[in-house]
């Protein structure tokens, strides 16, 4: 069974939409045609040069790797730098780069996920969720069409809220309208006022999906003129936004706590602030650089928050209140390698995937 780019990419979309990947980031295909048959595909925490020689070793003609390779912009391939390098050997090998970073940060099943399922952490839910991601539709329809409608508004993603799905609101009504002569109405005649007992129907959806679920309503209304509102929402999305929090199975005293955390990560080194003289129970996790969710740590009144890329400074914001512990950027998100390999492995089952034996961390340590 040959098995075209596009697949791979759409599926991967679909567990990470590029709608939630930040504003400065370049997630999505990098490098490579869509149509191109995929002979197998390499896992990678970076895309570099070591990555695409690996790639070709393995007979792996997709890289799927966190951190996009183009980041900036790229003005010439001159093969001055390590990225124009990377990006020249995989055009000239035929292979193409794939990068999901920020968005898969995002998600309930993303890179802090797999951070607190190696930890054993329970009871998980988002650090930071995000708002205004959220739309709400509003339409009325005749009632006799308000099952064959609620169908395929929730096919097109539309009313899933968390593990539920098909959530819908709807309300029984009395809808009028007067067609004039040029109209072609589904009820009703010309120049007649009619009255149609009608059902509103109210489903919330992903703001990116708009598209596909207005296209939906559209098809599935027996109206000329369908009647709606799509409300943006302020809601935040519980299930989109940065960092996890969660719960250790059982209270663990701070150095006991550190080496279990040293073992699941397989650390070499911890750096961390001030330890307390307290049992800890509660989580919070960032991968890669996350002081920027320390406040996010703090309100959840988590005992320690696990991150990396601390500045010196910023360790002082800990103060007496919790525990920030910095594992280094690599080692945070190592991991996500095997998420993504696990991903990939579950729909396309009978493709070859690999995860990189290639350590890409610029950092040594010397003890
Ligand atoms: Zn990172």
């Amino acid at each position: 069974m040959k098995i075209k780019l596009r697949e791979i990419t759409q599926y991967l979309e679909q567990i990470a939409p590029p709608a939630y990947q930040e504003s400065y980031d370049n997630s999505g295909l990098l490098v490579g045609n869509p149509a191109m048959t995929v002979t197998g595909i390499l896992c990678s925490l970076d895309c570099v040069e070591s990555v695409i020689d690996e790639a070709i070793a393995k007979n792996c003609n997709v890289v799927v790797a966190h951190h996009p390779i183009i980041f900036g912009g790229l003005k010439r391939l001159t093969g001055k730098n390590y990225v124009e390098r990377t990006v020249i050997k995989a055009i000239k090998n035929d292979i193409a780069i794939y990068a999901i970073h920020t968005n898969l940060d995002h998600v309930l099943n993303g890179v802090s996920a797999k951070i607190a399922e190696k930890i054993g952490l329970q009871n998980l839910r988002i650090l930071a969720p995000k708002k205004q991601l959220l739309k709400k539709l509003t339409t009325f329809v005749p009632t006799a069409h308000t099952e064959k409608l609620l169908t395929a508004l929730s096919a097109a993603g539309a009313g899933n809220i968390g593990n539920y799905t098909n959530c819908s609101f709807t309300v029984q009504g009395e809808g009028t309208f007067q067609p004039n002569e040029k109209a072609n109405p589904h009820i009703g005649t010309a120049n007649s006022l009619e009255k149609v007992q009608e059902t509103r129907i109210e489903v919330i959806f992903p703001s990116y999906l708009e598209g596909q679920v207005l296209s939906a309503m559209r098809k599935n209304h027996p109206y000329e003129e369908v009647a709606y509102y799509v409300h943006s929402l302020e809601n935040e999305n519980q299930e989109v936004g940065a960092g996890m929090l969660g719960e250790l199975r059982e209270c663990v005293y701070p150095q006991e706590f550190l080496q279990h955390l040293k073992q699941a990560m397989q650390l070499k080194v911890i750096k961390h602030t001030q330890l307390f003289d307290k049992p800890i129970k509660r989580v919070a996790v960032c991968g890669g650089a996350g002081s920027f969710l320390l406040k996010n740590a703090l309100s959840a009144q988590a005992d320690v928050y696990i991150t990396a890329d601390y500045k010196y400074h910023e360790f002082f914001d800990a103060e007496d209140k919790i525990t920030i512990i910095d594992i280094g950027h690599y080692e945070s998100e190592v991991f996500t390698k095997d998420l993504l390999a696990d991903f990939l492995q579950q729909k396309f089952a009978d493709l070859p995937i690999q995860i990189a034996s290639t350590n890409t961390n610029p950092v040594s340590y010397f003890f």
